[in-house]
């Protein structure tokens, strides 16, 4: 038997993705280092051919060469473990592809060793959750071009389609792929924390109940905001609980969970000098909302503000919130993109900024109709240093900005806590502010530590003796 490509990891993602390549008309061989889940996988075909293997040298025989090999194992030490069992099954020019959530270090260094040995190694973000892998996900690899060119026709075969094209572009060498995957889970934990703010400020200050938010979403959806994360929220706001009757979101425990990539994101931006404090402060939401018992104690003994009497108008603040989303999102992204700039610079990536948006626009979490007018800003000026300041970017935060001081003002005075709406206002003000107060913080430094400063209107370096 010869296969055209092996899976390896038969978890959640990896036996979707296994059919997903079969349902493509792919001889696909695949492995698990357990039994169990492919024995399962096996039940679980619907007229698809898979060929399963136990061992994992028969496995690798079964493959036509050059081999591609799929990995969708844990990410961490077990994807180390099964590169190093394959190293010696395989030979120059076989391609090894890893579609977990590595960290693009990690990549890069598997990358080196794998490359000493002639074997190509391509580490390739995958977007789109078990549903995506299935029926296509938003494919983002990674490595040298020579080896991605070798496995391209399967993986824009299987990848998510937007206007016909696939959701699968050449993201750049090395970690590059894994990088790009890391930032757009990043931008997803800031998508997804603004849209529960905005529940927040439609269920406490304007009122709502969770129906009427439903209903609110799904006519969002229908406009600038449509989007995969505003469609599920909808959905989710709509199902009630099979044992209280309540709705679902209504009992379940206000305490976020994490794997890891919301925080990788944001300490590859502190380490390098990249604004990223709305996706940050997404991150720090997540980790408040743990201090459950805390949050429970401090509730009691905490003042907050005076209870507001004045009802506020509901049609004229369901818009202030759409707007001041829609503005927020717009700020998130920039941070986003930005730090993409940023760091394709750093290693001379060339990351292609345009292809990106183009190939979030389907299959993956953060899907969205915006995506079309990120990828249009970049399509009229390539090398924009922030989308904020992109033509359409410009005249909509124009035009919205006022809702989004409305919504944070409101936030503060009743003392409902909006972290993310409130640093994307935050990031957007100093962003257009042309002479800051770091001339303060300069001042302090040469004070206490005669770090010196510069001037505005002369050049060189001063130290002052305070
Ligand atoms: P699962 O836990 O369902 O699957 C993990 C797989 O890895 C299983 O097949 C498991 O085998 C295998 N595995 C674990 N340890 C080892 C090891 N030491 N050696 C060999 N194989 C091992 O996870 P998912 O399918 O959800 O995720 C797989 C990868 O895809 C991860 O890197 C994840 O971050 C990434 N990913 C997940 C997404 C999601 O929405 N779930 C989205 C995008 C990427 P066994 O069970 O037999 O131990």
């Amino acid at each position: 038997m010869v296969n055209t490509i092996g899976v390896i990891g038969l978890g959640v993602m990896g036996s979707n993705i296994a059919l997903n390549m079969a349902n493509n008309h792919e001889q696909v061989a695949v492995y698990n280092y357990t039994r169990d889940l492919t024995d399962q996988l096996m039940t679980k075909l619907e007229g698809q051919t898979l060929t399963p293997y136990y061992e994992l040298e028969t496995f690798v025989q079964s493959l036509a060469t050059p081999r591609k090999i799929f990995l969708m194992v844990t990410a961490g030490a077990a994807i180390d473990s099964v590169i190093q069992s394959l190293i010696p099954l395989l030979q120059k020019g076989d391609i090894i592809m890893d579609g977990g959530n590595s960290h693009y270090q990690d990549t890069e260094r598997r990358y080196n060793e794998l490359h000493a040995h002639g074997i190509g190694y391509l580490g390739i973000g995958v977007s789109g959750g078990e549903v995506g892998a299935l029926t296509g996900p938003s494919i983002m690899p990674g490595g040298d071009l020579h080896f991605y060119n070798e496995v391209a026709p399967i993986l824009t075969k299987i990848a998510a389609k937007a206007d016909g094209e696939p959701c699968c572009t050449y993201i750049g060498p090395k970690g590059a792929g894994h990088f790009v995957k890391m930032v757009h889970n990043g931008i997803e934990y800031a998508d997804m924390q603004l849209i529960a703010e905005a529940y927040t400020f439609l269920r406490n200050n304007v009122g709502l109940t969770v129906e009427e938010i439903a209903a609110i979403f799904d006519a969002w959806n229908q406009g600038e905001l449509k989007s995969y994360l505003i469609e599920i929220t909808a959905e989710i706001l709509r199902k009630k609980d099979d044992i209280t009757g309540l709705p679902l979101i209504d009992v379940i425990l206000d305490q976020a969970g994490q794997k890891g990539t919301g925080k990788w994101t944001s300490l590859q931006a502190i380490d390098n000098g990249i604004p990223a404090s709305i996706i940050t402060e997404a991150l720090f939401a997540r980790y408040i909302s743990a201090l459950k018992d805390e949050r429970t104690q401090a509730q009691a003994i905490l003042a907050g503000p005076a209870n507001r009497t004045q009802a506020l108008d509901k049609e004229q603040w369901i818009e202030h919130v759409r707007q001041a989303l829609y503005m927020a999102k717009i700020c998130a992204y920039a941070q986003g993109f930005t730090q993409y700039k940023m760091t394709s610079e750093l290693y001379q990536w060339n990351l292609p900024l345009q292809n990106i948006a183009l190939i979030f626009r389907n299959g993956c979490i953060i899907r969205a109709e915006f995506l079309n007018v990120i990828s249009d800003a970049y399509d009229k000026q390539a090398d924009l240093a922030n989308l904020l300041i992109a033509p359409y970017f410009a005249d909509k935060t124009a035009s919205y900005q006022q809702s989004l001081r409305n919504i944070v003002c409101e936030g503060i005075q009743s003392g409902v806590a909006l972290p993310c709406l409130s640093s994307s206002l935050a990031y957007y003000d100093s962003y257009r502010t042309g002479i800051s107060n770091a001339n303060i913080l300069q001042a302090q430094r040469d004070y206490f530590g005669a770090h010196t400063y510069k001037r505005n209107d002369m050049e060189g370096i001063f130290h002052t003796n305070w």
